[in-house]
């Protein structure tokens, strides 16, 4: 049978501890696999490469085109960029899918009868990372959604709902504020909902959705969302499954995928043979389905199963009363090995479909909308805090292109604005023409170059469109 060669990272932290458990899980069981192994993460920043990862590994995960990898550490806040968001947009990842259930009784929950899958768009919203500081006082991080990125996760939600049986896919958004990003996610659910009409569909505001979800998963089957509500939003479900190392997941693109552990690298219990092995043997186990070895993937499902219901039990997940044995990382991956071959009494034993792959048609770019320039937004540091003396000084400018409303962190501050909101440095100033100006888009730089002249300093601008008669940009609070 035909050997499938996988690229393979150990990780940071507990990584090492995770990967070795896993892959002896993987041998003993007869994974028809070869590893090839890189090197990812810390110890490739620390040698100052600050991408983390260097050209032969990335040649060995796309020629390969299957990576199984341990979690690695990201510093926080200041200096190198997520490696993990970067292999994910860089191999085109664009579905994270996260299946969360309990295994009541043996696995201690407040929810036995839970069992969701998240699935979590990969590439855009504001993992786009694209953030600048614009004044003293204000940073901004832009949220990307777009509708080739919209379509193809809440395509794949609806086909994976099919392909696995599943009865119902919720969509999770903040459109009541979030009008156009949001709205364009929602908008594009609605769309493709309508084409599974044998799929039960519904929508929820992100608030009440996680609280609903944290309280009464069982109301939920599979669960679509952007980005970061997908990162929160299944950290969530994984923890209130039993433990958040329990959770694996699949990270899938056209041509590549990667698979990994939900949990990060776990710093505080690295090295202290404590970690739970879960969630990257259960995402070696997606792997081996996504590859066709779903003989190998079941018989490692299955031991695994056998493990939990005995008790044999993970610092993280042991409960007296309900655990028999508290393992270390080594030892509960013997006995998962030690179970190879046999099937759980009291839990489902799983029983994996050959070949299943879902397919996303390739994204068919819509005939162009009509777009219609209206007018721009100028925003501008501006250290004063009346807005009117600000509005005096930009009506002095450009009269082809009329002010018609200054907002500070989004709320309407002129005119009529009132002496209780708080103003920042950072000012969005609205340039606006009635009735359609053919010569708008020469007004712009005029107005611009008369803004430098006045001294005053604009820091960027954004032009304001209608699309097919619409308007498609927000109005300012208050407005
Ligand atoms: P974390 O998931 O590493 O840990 C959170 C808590 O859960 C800790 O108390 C930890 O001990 C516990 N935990 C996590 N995995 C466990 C397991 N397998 N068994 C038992 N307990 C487990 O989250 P964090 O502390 O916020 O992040 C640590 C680092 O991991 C950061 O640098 C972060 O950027 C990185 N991270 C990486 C990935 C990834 O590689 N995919 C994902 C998330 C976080």
């Amino acid at each position: 049978m035909e050997v499938k060669k996988i690229t393979v990272a150990h990780g940071d932290g507990i990584g090492p501890e995770i990967m070795e458990a896993t892959l002896t899980v993987l041998k003993a069981a007869g994974a028809r696999l070869e590893y090839e192994q890189i090197e990812v993460g810390e110890k490739v920043y620390l040698n100052g490469n600050t991408s983390g990862i260097d050209q032969s590994a990335w040649n060995s995960i796309r020629q390969n085109k299957v990576f199984l990898k341990a979690p690695i550490t990201t510093p926080q806040g200041g200096g190198y960029k997520s490696l993990n968001v970067t292999m994910r947009k860089s191999l085109g990842l664009f579905a994270n899918i996260r299946p969360c259930n309990s295994f009541h009784p043996f696995v201690r929950t407040k929810h036995p009868e839970m069992d969701v899958v998240v699935i979590r768009e990969n590439e855009e919203d504001l993992y786009a990372g694209i953030e600048h500081q614009q004044t003293d006082e204000v940073v901004q991080c832009l949220k990307l959604i777009t509708r080739p990125g919209s379509e193809k996760i809440i395509r794949y939600a609806f086909e994976y709902a099919r392909l696995y049986k599943r009865k119902k896919v919720s969509c999770f958004t903040k459109d009541n504020i979030m009008k156009h990003t949001d709205g364009l996610f929602h908008r594009v659910f609605k769309e493709i909902a309508a084409e599974y009409p044998d799929i039960e569909s519904d929508s929820w505001i992100i608030d009440i959705g996680a609280a609903r979800l944290a309280d009464t998963p069982e109301m939920f089957d599979v669960v679509v969302m952007p980005n970061l509500y997908g990162d929160i939003v299944s950290d969530i479900t994984a923890q209130i499954s039993g433990s958040v190392g329990l959770a694996g997941t699949a990270n899938i693109g056209a041509s590549c995928a990667m698979f990994e552990a939900i949990h990060g690298s776990a710093p505080d219990i690295a090295g202290k043979d404590m970690a739970n092995p879960s969630g990257l043997i259960r995402a070696a186990v997606m792997m081996l389905n996504h590859i066709g070895q779903q003989d190998v993937a079941e018989k490692i499902n299955n031991a695994w199963l056998c493990a939990i219901e005995k008790g044999l039990h993970t610092p993280d997940i042991f409960k007296e009363g309900v655990s028999t044995q508290k393992l270390g990382t080594r030892a509960f991956a013997e006995a998962v090995v030690a179970h190879l071959g046999q099937k759980p009494e009291k839990l489902s034993a799983v029983e994996f479909d050959k070949d299943v792959q879902i397919q996303i048609p390739i994204y068919q770019r819509a005939k162009a909308a009509s777009k219609k320039l209206k007018g721009v937004d100028v925003f501008v540091d501006w250290k004063g805090s009346d807005a009117n003396e600000l509005a005096v000084l930009l009506q002095r400018l450009n009269r082809d292109i009329r002010l018609s409303m200054i907002t500070n962190r989004g709320v309407k501050v002129w005119p009529n604005g009132f002496e209780e909101t708080f103003c920042t440095d950072h000012w969005r100033c609205r340039f606006e023409v009635e009735n359609g100006n053919p010569a708008l888009r020469e007004s712009i730089p005029i107005l611009l170059r008369e803004a430098l002249n006045a001294n005053i300093d604009v820091i960027k601008t954004e032009n304001l469109y209608e699309f097919d008669g619409e308007r498609r940009y927000s109005l300012g609070q208050g407005q």
